[in-house]
């Protein structure tokens, strides 16, 4: 029997609310897009510029990557700096965010980056 892998916390794929987003179920402004990844603004922001960088495969945090899923994630991470010029940030700094299972923070298990900018980012994080 094949076993559907489900995602961290027994949430499941069908249900998991930024496929929702990815799908186009849940209509959301796209800060950006690509074949791989969609960016959106927070729907509740920390900081003037909050956005969510998501790749469009489901997995539900850093613990589940895969090998494959090396390029993907690099991928991000050069997403990140792409709108960070875009968006008159770069120079000022940014701050790119992953929160890993609820003691961290993490409450979507669909795995994303916090992008942060706009504001004195302080260190350490809370
Ligand atoms: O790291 P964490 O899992 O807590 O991040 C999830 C983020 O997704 C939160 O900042 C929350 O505001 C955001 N969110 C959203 N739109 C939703 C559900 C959650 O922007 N529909």
């Amino acid at each position: 029997m094949r076993v559907r892998r489900d995602t961290g916390m027994g949430g499941r794929m069908e249900d998991c609310i930024f496929c929702k987003i990815i799908r186009g179920d849940i209509p959301v402004a796209r800060v950006y897009e690509d074949d791989l990844v969609i960016a959106i603004e927070d729907i509740a922001p920390v900081a003037p510029l909050h956005l969510l960088i998501m790749p469009k495969k489901h997995i539900a945090n850093s613990l589940d990557l895969q090998p494959e899923d090396d390029a993907l994630i690099g991928h991000i991470f050069r997403v990140a700096a792409t709108i960070a010029r875009e968006k008159g940030v770069a120079a000022d700094g940014f701050r790119i965010v992953n929160n890993n299972n609820a003691g961290a923070g993490q409450s979507v298990f669909h795995v994303h980056f916090h992008f942060l900018a706009g504001r004195h980012l302080t260190w350490p994080p809370g």
